[in-house]
C-alpha cells in the first residue's frame, strides 16, 4: 500500500468512528490471495502452506507431521476497489470466507478461481477500518 492511498482517505472519513461501509460496484485487483494453514504444535504455530488434496503435512519450521484438517485453513488477500474515485487497497483476513461463500466457492479451490470469482463480483458491501483499511465485515 502506497502513501497516497493513505493520504486518500481523509476529511469526514477521519471524523467517523473509524468504521464505514461502502458498497462496490466491483473489485478492480486482487493481490497477495494466500491460503495457508497453521502448525498445530503449540512450541511453533507457524503458518505453514496449504497442499490440495495432502492427507498428511509436515510443518517445514519444527518437521512436526499431522493429519491435514480443512477447518484449520485461513485465507487473506488484498483486494482493491474504486471508492468516491479513487483506487483503494484493503486486506481481507477471515471474513475473505464470506466472499468466497458470495461465488459459491470454498478455500479448496485453486486461487485462480478464487481470483476470477471475486473479480466478477458486483455490488459488494464492505465494512471496513477507515485508517487500517481491514476489511471488517461483508455486508449481504
Ligand atoms: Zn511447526
Amino acid at each position: 500500500m502506497s502513501d497516497t492511498v493513505v493520504q486518500g482517505v481523509k476529511g469526514k472519513d477521519l471524523l467517523s468512528d473509524g468504521e464505514m461501509t461502502k458498497t462496490v460496484s466491483d473489485l478492480k485487483f486482487v493481490d497477495e490471495l494466500n491460503v495457508f494453514t497453521s502448525c498445530q504444535s503449540k512450541a511453533c504455530n507457524k503458518k505453514m502452506p496449504y497442499v490440495l488434496n495432502c492427507k498428511v503435512i509436515t510443518c517445514p519450521s519444527c518437521g512436526t507431521s499431522r493429519r491435514f484438517a480443512f477447518e484449520k485453513s485461513e485465507i487473506t488477500a488484498q483486494l482493491c476497489a474504486e471508492i468516491d474515485g479513487r483506487g483503494i487497497w484493503f486486506r481481507a483476513f477471515n471474513n475473505m470466507q464470506k466472499l468466497l461463500l458470495k461465488v459459491n466457492l470454498t478455500m479448496q479451490a485453486k486461487s485462480h478461481e478464487i481470483t476470477e470469482a471475486l473479480l466478477g463480483l458486483e455490488n459488494t458491501s464492505l465494512c471496513y477500518d477507515t485508517k487500517s483499511h481491514f476489511i471488517k465485515d461483508i455486508i449481504d
